[in-house]
């Protein structure tokens, strides 16, 4: 079937792939509790051939049953009076039993028993069946449409108008059939099925073949009769009932055969009506991947119509059902606005991947579930040979290796793994099969093969094998020697490859080199194992292949040697001082390992020239040496060594298993002292490709693998605490939470940038998810917003989050339970909270999943990151206590393994790294002050603060900045440093008369640093100008620009922004040198909503001017400002009133403001006589004039100090400013005379002459607070600024 669920790929595909399995030496055995291996489940019998079914179903959507009956033709093949057929939950009735052909003389019904292991019905006949007879067998019998997404089930839905609604769709594979029908229910016993079904006439159904006839029986129903199906296995029967108003097809699109072009086949796709122009992409790959394999497989589809469905719940990834493929609606919608290049990608592979079952399966079926991989590694294979035709840009063959070879190579090196192809199966163990080893070793196995044959030898030997089994079953020997007699038997297929698909694991292959004059290699295999001290004999037949520098470029045609045995020896010319590398294009399945001095010569190749080896084989340099060194075959620091050269590395494949590595080893240090240095040193090698990559969307069409990489390098660097990458994600989020009819976050970046924002983000940012969750039809939308919520570190949300998963009628479906729980436990607070769901609801999910594959990938997901000896203990504590764990029995053993691996591998480890990692040498110097290279002289700046909110639970709101600062070049340098905060940098240039440039920018968020280097060294005394594009944040904190609002009388609520830049918040408005010392000019322009009024530290130079196309926004502009400390930056937007005395002053020139929201402005008469009059007062007694021509006094509904002396607008609390004669005190008056006398006085004292430099006290976050309380304490204040700032 199935693309298994952890295969659909987040919107992080690459980091899902890394959840690896250390492998270290093993010391302590701990037992876990394994119940005694179930018996081998029995096959039906062969004494009876089963031919043909004709089905009657009526399944009944209100109460969620179905009636059926099934008429059974059989051949005898030896004498018997017993029929054995699988059936499971039927029940069965049983005056309907009875051979109804031939009409006399057949056996007369007795009784049955049943064989609740096997699922056997066994019925019983008084007489024998007489061999070579053809017989009918009639069955009656009712069912329930399960609700589990299995067999004929029901899946929900809400339709466009929101309203919940039922389909009834179908999943037979593995053995499902037999919920639906009493079957022989076993992938090699093929028979022809016919169905008929009764239904309601609003709905539609569809099946396998198309429908032959539709007869109305008068009541309001439908008996719907499709035609014959071709023979074919039970797990691929389907049948679909729908709605017609709200599922339907495109229309179809005629694919004529390629041997034979009369031959037509209709393709179509099909799902929500609503949405069906989304499914324009999966069409063309439909068709497309029907043309290729036609022409591929030099046989046509045999069948009249090929339909692909999208329903809305479906466990699997997709089925291939014969000629009506179903898929989750993430596997066919495609919305250019919300799906990721991943998720493009999937598309592309799932249903090429589906198509190319319908030879390999279908038309070939494997004998028994135990050579599943015949099929599934084939799908698995072809699908990237189909998906390189339709898309030849996307280099699958580097896809390849990263997402199924890195992948499985995980899994197949655990002593828990299995050999691909199995003899014995119990009911549980046949689910089990559906895993990467059945998928992705599969797949490789296949690649292999047509390496070492050849494309040409392989084709035309899997061309025989179709022909010559169409319509009936294969084992691997038949596919073994259709290739070997392509290859015209000059090689012996089977010998080779049995050691493969009959041995679980792979080898490392260790390479010696002699030097000096007997040029050597000393090959050994030896099984690769977590257990080194575990001692295997096992061998492998391995494809070798190795290269150098000069053979580099036809690495692919070296001559392949064949290793057998334990050790080979090779004579080699290589020089040396020249490395050799093997393995190219990852053609063997093996881990490679080289002695101390090649390792050395491939780590100087890589930091002088690391083009000089090709991708992959830098990929599996990496991922090799990432698992070799949880064996203890290469020491940790030299892996971390290799690491090294990524500054300079671009590539997918080297870079997806570097990401790998390093989400690894964060698992494996979590909770250590050397974590945070190790994450630092990661994301310094990182940030080179992030600064290149960056936010902006990648050209898809360009650019593929690097469309593909950008999420993981994006969610790297924010997890590693990269402010400016957590700033950006902040702000797009925010942005859209504005607006959020309009989410212009690109498609490929929406689950990274939801998930920085709901982890640091508030409860109502996880509400917002949450709200566009129920509206939200596009499913991989739906999936970005659950990985989004999934990054909550609110534990009662996560709770919230994980019930919804089990609710009726909840946004959330059941089947995502497996990957939230495993993105939930990527934290350490979450992995705690994950693993205590999962022992509290225990029940609840075994009674849901414990059939299903789900429940060993929740057990999966809760102990990934277990690493320490407390979570082994309550991990075996847990699986002793549950004796049955249904499918999930393996999973236990395997997490099991995973946790004493880890275990043992930080005993081991961890000492050794700390040293290499050394934090004292990654110490620099870290002193807080800006270097006076660089200083500004006038900023000019424009800000638009968004304030047109209509949302009253908006917590933050966001800003668009752009400011040039002339800057004066004291000393020659090549960078640039000044503050930022909470900014995300959009745009930086310099403008420059000797054009120097900008080549990167970098943050030292300790020190708020934004530190941007150039191309070469200012002049000194020149006056160049930076420009700067950025978005910033109104945050409700009261601090920079920030977001503030009041309760009008009638409820009501409005906004405004306000301003408090002291002592160190300017940073967060714009880009600057954010040292008192530091004084320019400011020139001050604000784009808001015309409704509002802007006011600043100086005048406006007129009237707000509208902007040119925009009807509701207008621009102020203020006049420049004079030389000024950025701390006293004030801005207000509001929809305030002020009362106005334009005569103050000593020369009566200064124009003096109170402003309030607009009903408390009645308030401010007395304040505006205070201030007016202590304006002369001051011009008098410092025989100073004031400098402005206008000063501001604004009462603001939330300000954290009492009032703050802003040049030219002081803001303040708004109680610290009304006066009401009715209801104030003269205790009250006294306040507001005596701040604003204060705040005057600092207009010269501070604001004039500024301190140089705030003591090194207040740079401290937790000093802010007691500067709070010395500005609330007027008399203290005043004595402090006046002994500080004079
Ligand atoms: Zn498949």
């Amino acid at each position: 079937m199935l693309i298994k669920l952890s295969d659909l790929g987040s919107s992080l595909p690459l980091s899902t792939l890394t959840t690896g399995t250390p492998v270290t030496t093993f010391t302590t055995t701990i037992p876990v509790t394994t119940p005694p291996p179930a018996p081998s489940v029995e096959r039906i019998p062969a004494t009876l051939e089963q031919e043909y079914y004709k089905i009657y179903l009526e399944p009944n959507l209100i109460n969620n049953t179905f009636r059926g009956q099934v008429e059974y033709q059989f051949r005898c093949l030896r004498s018997t009076p017993l029929i054995h057929l699988h059936m499971v939950d039927l029940m069965i009735h049983n005056s309907s039993i009875s051979i109804t052909f031939p009409t006399s003389g057949s056996p007369q019904y007795e009784s049955w028993d049943y064989d609740k292991y096997n699922e056997f019905m066994i019925i019983r006949f008084d007489s024998n069946f007489v061999e070579g007879t053809v017989y009918h067998l009639n069955i009656s019998y009712s069912g329930i449409l399960s609700d589990s997404l299995t067999g004929l089930y029901i899946s929900k839905y809400n339709d466009t108008k929101n309203q919940p609604k039922t389909l009834m769709t179908s999943q037979m594979e593995p053995t499902h059939a037999r919920t639906a029908f009493p079957c022989i229910d076993e992938p090699g016993r093929k028979a022809i099925f016919q169905i008929s079904i009764r239904h309601n006439s609003p709905y539609t159904v569809w099946s396998n073949t198309r429908a032959e006839s539709e007869i109305d029986q008068g009541d309001g129903t439908i008996i719907t009769t499709f035609k014959p199906t071709l023979k074919m296995s039970t797990f691929i029967l389907a049948l679909i009932m729908a709605l017609e108003q709200d599922f339907g097809c495109r229309q179809a699109q005629a694919v004529p055969g390629y041997k034979n072009s009369s031959h037509i086949i209709q393709s179509r796709v099909c799902g929500r009506k609503d949405i069906l122009e989304q499914l324009a992409y999966a069409e063309e790959v439909a068709t497309e991947s029907l043309r290729f394999f036609n022409e591929y497989y030099d046989m046509d589809y045999p069948l009249e119509k090929i339909d692909h469905f999208a329903v809305p719940d479906f466990g699997a990834g997709a089925m291939e059902n014969y000629g009506l493929l179903i898929y989750r609606e993430v596997g066919l919608f495609f919305d250019e606005k919300t799906v990721s290049a991943s998720r493009k990608q999937y598309i592309t592979t799932v249903v090429a991947h589906e198509v190319a079952h319908q030879w390999f399966g279908n038309l070939v079926s494997p004998e028994w579930w135990g050579e599943l991989w015949l099929k599934e590694g084939f799908a698995s294979y072809m699908e990237t040979l189909a998906s390189d035709r339709i898309e030849p840009d996307w280099k699958q063959d580097e896809r390849f290796v990263v997402e199924k070879i890195f992948s499985f190579m995980e899994a197949d090196s655990l002593p828990t793994s299995r050999p691909i192809s199995i003899n014995s199966t119990n009911p549980a163990d046949i689910f089990q099969l559906f895993d990467s080893i059945t998928y992705d070793k599969g797949a490789t196995l296949i690649r292999m093969m047509s390496m070492f044959l050849g494309n040409t030898t392989f084709q035309e030997g899997i061309q025989n094998y179709l022909k010559n089994l169409s319509y009936s079953s294969a084992k691997e020997d038949d596919l073994w020697s259709y290739l070997s007699t392509a290859a015209k038997d000059t090689i012996s297929v089977g010998i080779i490859m049995n050691g493969w698909t009959r041995q679980p694991g792979y080898p490392v292959v260790e390479i010696q080199r002699t030097y000096g004059t007997t040029k050597q290699l000393d090959i050994t295999q030896t099984p690769f194992s977590l257990f080194s001290s575990e001692t295997k004999d096992e061998k492998w037949w391995i494809p070798f292949k190795y290269f150098d520098t000069q053979t580099v470029n036809r690495a692919d045609s070296q001559t392949l040697i064949w290793i057998n045995e334990t050790t080979k020896t090779i004579s080699i010319t290589t020089d040396d001082d020249k490395w050799i590398l093997a393995n190219p294009g990852y053609l063997g399945i093996y881990r490679t390992k080289y002695d101390q001095e090649n390792f050395r010569l491939i780590l100087e190749q890589l930091k002088q020239d690391h083009t000089r080896i090709p991708v992959i084989t830098r990929g599996a340099l990496i991922d090799d040496t990432f698992a070799l060194i949880r064996t203890g075959k290469v020491n940790t620091t030299d892996a971390y060594k290799l690491l090294g050269y990524l500054k300079n590395e671009r590539e997918f494949v080297p870079w997806t298993g570097a990401f790998s590595a390093m989400r690894y080893q964060e698992d494996l240090l979590s909770g250590t002292e050397i974590l945070n240095s190790v994450q630092e040193h990661f994301l310094e090698l990182i940030l080179p490709l992030y600064n290149q990559i960056g936010w902006d969307p990648v050209d898809q069409s360009k650019d593929w693998l690097t469309a593909l990489l950008q999420p993981s390098v994006l969610s790297a660097s924010c997890r590693y605490g990269h402010k400016n990458c957590i700033d950006s994600a902040r702000s797009r989020f925010l942005r859209w939470k504005m607006n959020p009819s309009l989410n212009q976050i690109p498609a490929t970046l929406r689950s990274t940038v939801y998930c920085i924002a709901i982890r640091d983000g508030t409860t109502d940012d996880f509400n917002f998810l949450w709200d566009r969750l129920q509206s939200e039809a596009v499913a991989s939308e739906v999936l970005n917003l659950l990985n989004g919520m999934a990054c909550t570190r609110d534990n009662n949300l996560m709770v919230f989050f994980l019930n919804q998963h089990l609710k009726n009628n909840s946004a959330i479906r059941e089947q995502d339970m497996a990957a939230s729980l495993e993105r939930i436990a990527r934290s350490p607070q979450g992995n705690y909270q994950a693993w205590t769901y999962v022992r509290e609801n225990w029940s609840k999910l075994f009674a849901k999943f414990g059939r299903s594959l789900v429940l060993g990938d929740i057990i999966d997901a809760v102990t990934n990151r277990f690493v320490t000896t407390i979570q082994r203990d309550e991990f075996k504590a847990f699986a002793d206590s549950i004796p049955d764990k249904g499918t999930a029995s393996r999973q236990f053993i395997l997490s099991m393994d995973k946790i004493n691996a880890a275990i043992n591998w930080r005993n081991q480890n961890i000492d050794p790294l700390t040293e290499y990692i050394d934090p004292s040498g990654l110490a620099t110097d870290k002193s807080q002050r800006l270097p006076s290279d660089v200083v500004p002289t006038r900023y000019s700046l424009w800000i638009k603060p968004y304030l047109n909110i209509t949302n009253d639970n908006l917590r933050f709101s966001v800003f668009d900045g752009v400011v040039n600062i002339s800057l004066n070049v004291r000393h020659e340098t090549n960078r640039i440093v000044l503050h930022t905060k909470y900014i995300d940098i959009i745009n930086v240039r310099l403008i420059s008369s000797d054009n120097t440039q900008v080549t990167t920018h970098s943050f030292d968020e300790e020190r708020d640093f934004f530190i941007i280097m150039l191309n070469k060294n200012l002049t000194l005394g020149s006056s160049p100008t930076l420009y700067i594009q950025y978005v910033g944040e109104l945050r409700n904190d009261t601090y920079g620009f920030y977001l503030s609002s009041y309760v009008r009388s009638d409820k009501t609520r409005g906004y405004l922004v306000a301003s408090q830049m002291e002592p160190i918040a300017a940073r967060r408005a714009l880009p600057c040198f954010d040292e008192p010392a530091l004084k320019a000019r400011y020139v001050i322009a604000v784009e808001h909503d015309k409704r509002y009024t802007a006011q600043s530290n100086m005048e406006a130079t007129g009237p707000p001017i509208p902007v040119p196309n925009d009807n509701d926004w207008v621009t102020t502009t203020f006049a420049e400002s004079v030389p000024m400390s950025s701390y006293l930056l004030g801005l207000v937007v509001s929809d305030f009133k002020c009362i106005t005395n334009t005569t103050t002053g000593r020369w009566r020139n200064i124009t003096t403001r109170a402003c309030a929201q607009q009903e408390k402005v009645e308030e401010l008469d007395y304040a505006l006589t205070v201030a007016s009059q202590n304006i002369e007062d001051f011009e008098i007694q410092y025989d100073l004039s004031y400098p402005l021509r206008k000063v501001d006094h604004i009462a603001v509904p939330d300000f954290d100090a009492g009032a703050m002396e802003n040049w030219g607008i002081i803001i303040y609390r708004e109680t610290r400013l009304f006066y009401n004669i009715k209801t104030s005190t003269s205790s009250n008056k006294q306040d507001v005379a005596l701040v604003i006398v204060h705040e005057l006085a600092h207009q010269w004292f501070g604001d004039l002459v500024s301190p140089a430099w705030w003591d090194d006290l207040w740079l401290n976050e937790g000093i802010i607070k007691k500067y709070k309380k010395f500005s609330l304490d007027k008399p203290s204040l005043v004595s402090y600024l006046r002994a500080r700032k004079l």
